[in-house]
Order: structure tokens, then C-alpha cells, then sequence
């Protein structure tokens, strides 16, 4: 994997999950964080990765 490959390549930001990152969401507690599509169904879309 590239130093490129690292920025550009996100997981899903909630522990335990691991899935590919699709959109960062408004957490009422941690503020911005980047999640995958399940994970954010509870959140607020802030905007897509
Ligand atoms: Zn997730």
C-alpha cells in the first residue's frame, strides 16, 4: 500500500465496524466524524468522503 493509498482509503470511524467510509456525519458528542453508509443512519450527513 502507497502513503497515498492511506490517505485516500477511510474506514468507517465507529469501533467495531471496519467497513469502507462513504460520508462524514455530525456526532452530537465527537463533533465530525467519518463514517460508512449503515453506521450514519442514525446521524446527521454532514457530506460525502
Ligand atoms: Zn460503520
Amino acid at each position: 500500500m502507497s502513503l497515498a493509498d492511506r490517505f485516500t482509503t477511510k474506514t468507517c470511524g465507529v469501533l467495531g465496524c471496519g467497513a469502507d467510509a462513504e460520508v462524514v456525519i455530525d456526532h452530537p458528542e465527537h463533533g465530525e466524524r467519518t463514517v460508512c453508509g449503515s453506521c450514519a443512519a442514525d446521524f446527521e450527513v454532514v457530506r460525502d468522503v
